[in-house]
């Protein structure tokens, strides 16, 4: 684990002394680049009004891009779901992305993609007779950002509670397979968590069945055997990849309803994003997961998930224009 954020540390060391206006962020609107902080959406876009908007969210480590078939897949297939339309193509977003990585000199980034209704609510599109708005795509990519900062993560003091306040909003209300920021009962429980001295929450489904937390995934180890909820939650692609590692180490894993009882008897649990990687709890609801530590098998788990970063099969390289000025 060390010999990764090392490395990592080092690369945005080396990115804090670029004067590079990208070498903070950018973003892409409307056709432009522009430096993060100048980036501005209209107030009338529905996304803002009625947070009427899908979005994803891949990462850039150590120069490669990691998976991004895997998000574009997903984004337009949310698009779908709630009858968006990307107004560029999958390729077309790919081509931009990696000019915007190249450009700013990031090597380690935090890329989102957000796809909104635009400027027509839902009620005007269906009245309208004319050609139908386009939908409005936005992109920026930041520094890496970490749900779980890294020191953490080595020291193995991740806390969560399962929220009693607040349940996960059910498929039927939303569906929570279309990435979203209709972020309202995840607050809550990150406000429950703050109350109740932990710093993440796991929401249930209201009927006693574990879903998912604030922007993670959870995954739970018993007797070696991974568990992590089928329903109820977004697919995240940092799971597929964990569970893709969890095999090739011989481990059985199961994609099933995990009742909440479950998380209480676990040995490891984990919760996993692309922001942060596998990020390891070992305290929930004030008592110890295990023997209080990172687990042998979570570690795995995690070194075999930084490995994946350089495999061809899954990343490629950017071609990094700004070296000169770094
Ligand atoms: C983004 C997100 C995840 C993690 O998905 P990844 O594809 O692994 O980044 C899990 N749950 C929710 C609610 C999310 O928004």
């Amino acid at each position: 684990m060390q010999r990764i954020f090392s490395a990592y540390q080092q690369r945005t060391s080396q990115l804090s002394k670029s004067t590079h206006p990208f070498a903070k962020g950018v973003a892409w609107i409307a056709g432009d680049l522009v430096p993060l902080q100048e980036a501005k959406i209209p107030l009338m876009d529905q996304g803002f009004l009625h947070s009427d908007l899908t979005y994803d969210v891949p990462a850039v480590w150590d120069g490669r891009f990691f998976r991004l078939h895997d998000h574009l897949d997903r984004f337009e297939l949310s698009c779908g779901k709630i009858r968006l339309r990307l107004p560029i193509s999958k390729a077309e977003i790919k081509d931009i992305l990696v000019r915007m990585v190249s450009e700013s000199g990031i090597r380690d980034a935090f890329v989102e993609l957000i796809c909104t209704r635009g400027m027509q609510g839902v009620r005007d599109q269906m009245m309208s007779t004319g050609p139908p708005a386009p939908h409005n795509l936005y992109l920026f990519i930041t520094p890496y950002i970490w749900v779980m900062q890294p020191e953490l993560q080595l020291k193995g003091t991740g806390s969560a509670i399962v929220a009693r306040t607040v349940r996960r909003t059910p498929p039927g209300a939303f569906d929570p397979t279309v990435k979203n920021l209709q972020w309202g009962d995840l607050t809550r429980g990150m406000f429950e968590a703050a109350d109740r001295g932990a710093q993440y929450p796991f929401l249930t489904d209201g009927d006693g069945n574990l879903t998912e937390g604030s922007g993670f995934n959870v995954v739970i180890i018993k007797h070696n055997v991974f568990y992590t909820p089928d329903r109820g939650v977004l697919q995240g692609v940092t799971r597929k990849s964990v569970m893709e590692v969890a095999r090739k180490l011989g481990y059985e894993v199961r994609l099933e309803v995990v009742p909440v009882e479950l998380c209480y008897r676990a040995d490891e649990i984990f919760m996993c994003t692309t922001a942060g990687g596998v990020m390891p709890i070992t305290s929930l609801d004030g008592e110890k997961v295990g023997d209080g530590k990172v687990g042998p098998v979570t570690r795995k788990v995690w070194d075999g998930y930084w490995e994946m970063h350089y495999d061809p099969k899954l990343s490629f390289a950017i071609e990094y224009q700004t070296k000169s000025k770094l």
